[in-house]
């Protein structure tokens, strides 16, 4: 490539290849969304179309891009688990994060109106990106269940506080004062003895948070057609070997769903459940 004599400036720019065979985990998190929050009126302690509006990105990015096999969302933040063996961008990490985060910021803004029909976007909202790399399994799931832990102690308490708030006419710092220094079960008796809520009876979309798998619906292949026949295999022209296998091919890529849940994923069931989230 001939260039201009500017063209030398190119080489300034620094790879940043991710380490190749590894899983990704990337993580997006809404900038400054305790004031976004305030600012368009979300319920609290949680607001049902904010966290539906974050899935509905979330399965926007797992539906432009495959190699997204789960996805856990809580709060303002969503992390997406990418198959070890992606190419994506040739693992090029400022080109996924950027391109991965923007699309998720567009889909938002863009189905906005869907969800907060009566609430015009008073500025746009943004969000932060990061890639994490983990080498085996085990990083992996502790990775989701360090998250899910996350809604859990957060819902928990936000769970409370906003019942000492609204229910219990406190102030809000005499309700983070009551909360101080008490530990799980203190707050479910709060919430049972309190005000007859019964945390463990709360929609599991709050407790848990959205998971989203993507499930795999191609049948598999009948175990004799890779036993091959000769005398068929020889019989097919290869052109059409070639499409075949294409259609395949192409097939398979297609016949995946995604599955929105609101489970545990801490325990060996779910992993048990979609051991191919795991797969290469
Ligand atoms: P991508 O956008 O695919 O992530 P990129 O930003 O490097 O990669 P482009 O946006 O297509 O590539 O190109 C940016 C500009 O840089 C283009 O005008 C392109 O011709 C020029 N360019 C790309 N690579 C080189 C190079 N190796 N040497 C000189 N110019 C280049
Ligand atoms: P940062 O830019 O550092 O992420 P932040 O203000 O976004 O700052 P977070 O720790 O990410 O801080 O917390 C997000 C905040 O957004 C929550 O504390 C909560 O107040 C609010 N929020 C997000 N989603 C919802 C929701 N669905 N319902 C109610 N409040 C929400
Ligand atoms: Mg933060
Ligand atoms: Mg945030
Ligand atoms: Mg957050
Ligand atoms: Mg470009
Ligand atoms: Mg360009």
């Amino acid at each position: 490539m001939a260039g201009s004599k500017f063209a030398y400036v190119k080489k300034f720019e620094l790879p940043d290849t991710l380490l190749p065979s590894t899983f990704m985990v990337l993580r997006l998190d809404g900038h400054s969304f305790h004031r976004f929050s305030d600012q368009h009126g979300f319920v609290k302690p949680n607001d049902l179309r904010a966290l539906q509006l974050m899935d509905h990105a979330a399965k926007s990015l797992m539906e432009e891009y495959k190699d997204i096999g789960l996805a856990f969302g809580e709060s303002d933040e969503y992390s997406f688990l990418l198959r070890k063996s992606t190419a994506l961008y040739n693992r090029r990490q400022a080109k996924i994060v950027s391109t991965l985060t923007s699309l998720f910021t567009s889909c938002y803004v863009f189905h906005w109106p869907k969800y907060f029909p009566d609430v015009p976007l008073q500025y746009p909202p943004s969000f932060d990106g990061r890639i994490v790399l983990y080498p085996s399994q085990r990083e992996v799931r502790d990775y989701f269940a360090w998250r899910q832990a996350d809604t859990h102690i957060n819902n928990l308490y936000n769970t409370a506080f906003w019942a000492l708030v609204q229910q219990g006419g406190k102030t809000t710092t005499e309700a983070h004062a009551i909360l101080r220094g008490t530990v799980s079960k203190d707050k479910h008796e709060i919430l049972f003895s309190g005000f007859e809520i019964n945390y463990d009876k709360i929609d599991s979309r709050y407790r848990k948070g959205s998971v989203f798998v993507r499930v795999e619906t191609t049948p598999e292949e009948p175990a004799d057609e890779l036993s091959t026949n000769t005398d068929t295999a020889s019989a097919r022209p290869v052109v059409s070997e070639e499409s075949h296998r294409k259609e395949e091919k192409k097939k398979k890529k297609v016949a995946t769903q995604i599955e929105l849940l609101h489970c545990d994923i801490i325990r060996d069931e779910f992993w048990d459940k979609y051991a191919h989230l795991m797969r290469d």
